[in-house]
């Protein structure tokens, strides 16, 4: 990928190709490097933002995982794209109620916006545990781990291939007089298909995200030398499929992918079944994907609302309901969001699956 220019606008880009790829991470860089784009005030709201239950639930979820895992100290509390803190310092919070778990804690932040690692900062800055903060998995040490990412594989650019009469095309945009379309260009290369995909009619789009491999295969390295899991949660499919997922999002609606390039979030739903085939591949243990309804009520959700619910006043009391719709039920986060777990081959299986 050619570096991303955050000075770019369309106007410099006249007449040229650009990669969905490119497009997407360019104006992904530049419009996570400009603002924080989350709340009701933002673009959108994610799960942690929508209610302190969620985080709170995966930190107890944490909790239950490390004492199945042999109460091992330390262990590295990991978290892919951040966000606000949100969730990690609703999962710290859980976490300080409990000393054996919270004193063996190292806490990793995996972020590359300047702009939410500051949020971080400020999220975590009353827990006094070992914090670090990374731009990617590299660096973080081996050993037990507990690996968390919400809405991050989403936030990675896709690479689209588009059938057509001369074969497969790489598929990218053009701006015309500012504005933006689709167009394709020749390849050199095929793009590799998972094996049981149908042979695609013309115009089928094939979707691919490239650094979906090399994460899962970091993330198994882990669990293969020290005992431990990954929860992954994102919107997403969970089979093999062509067909394009890109979509823009501003101000809580959905719009023209084309539109707004830099000033829009743009994401594609994840591949879970992806993610499950890598990590089988490599002799990791897979539970799911499930539904986020599903694990959230398994592990859960319900009590920690009712709980908070009896000692509510009644504007919260409102609050706690509509958070829990949100959040778990069918038509709202339910089903459409998936949770996926990995985990070291010989440990036990994880609550909610
Ligand atoms: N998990 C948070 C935020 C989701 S938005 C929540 O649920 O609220 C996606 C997050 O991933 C942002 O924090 C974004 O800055 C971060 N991100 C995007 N691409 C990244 C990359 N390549 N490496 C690390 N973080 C990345």
């Amino acid at each position: 990928m050619s570096k991303p220019a955050l000075n770019l606008v369309p106007s410099d880009l006249e007449g040229q190709f650009i990669s969905v790829h490119d497009y997407m991470a360019q104006g992904n860089e530049k419009y996570y490097a400009s603002r924080d784009p989350f709340g009701e005030n933002g673009d959108f709201i994610t799960a942690p933002e929508v209610s302190q239950m969620f985080g709170e639930v995966l930190g107890a979820w944490c909790i239950m995982r490390w004492d199945q895992l042999g109460r091992p100290s330390p262990v590295h509390l990991i978290e892919l794209g951040p966000g606000r803190g949100t969730m990690m310092s609703d999962i710290l919070r859980v976490a300080k109620k409990y000393p054996n778990f919270y004193s063996a804690l190292h806490v990793h932040m995996v972020e590359t916006s300047p702009i939410l690692i500051d949020a971080q900062r400020t999220s975590l800055i009353e827990f006094a545990v070992p914090k670090t903060w990374h731009q990617n998995l590299d660096k973080i040490p081996h050993g037990p781990t507990l690996l968390l990412a919400n809405e991050f594989f989403d936030a990675l650019p896709v690479e689209h291939y588009i059938m057509t009469a001369l074969g497969w095309q790489q598929r990218g945009i053009t701006f015309v007089k500012e504005q933006a379309h689709f167009t394709a260009r020749e390849i050199t290369q095929s793009p590799l298909l998972p094996e049981n995909l149908p042979t695609a009619v013309p115009g089928q789009i094939y979707e691919y995200n490239p650094q979906l491999r090399p994460i899962v295969e970091k993330i198994n390295a882990r669990l293969k030398t020290a005992p431990g899991s990954a929860i992954i949660i994102d919107y997403g499919y969970t089979r093999d499929t062509y067909g394009e997922t890109l979509q823009a999002v501003s101000a809580h609606h959905k719009i023209n992918a084309l539109q707004a390039w830099g000033n829009v979030d743009l994401t594609a739903h994840v591949n879970f079944a992806a993610i499950a085939q890598i990590a089988r591949a490599a002799g990791i243990t897979v539970y799911g994907p499930t539904t986020q309804g599903k694990f959230l009520r398994a592990i859960g959700i319900e009590e920690r609302g009712r709980h908070l619910f009896e000692s509510a006043n009644a504007d919260d009391k409102v609050d706690i309901l509509d958070a829990m719709m949100r959040l778990a039920a069918d038509e709202e986060m339910g089903v459409l969001f998936k949770v996926i777990c990995l985990s070291s081959p010989d440990a036990p299986v994880p609550e909610g699956f």
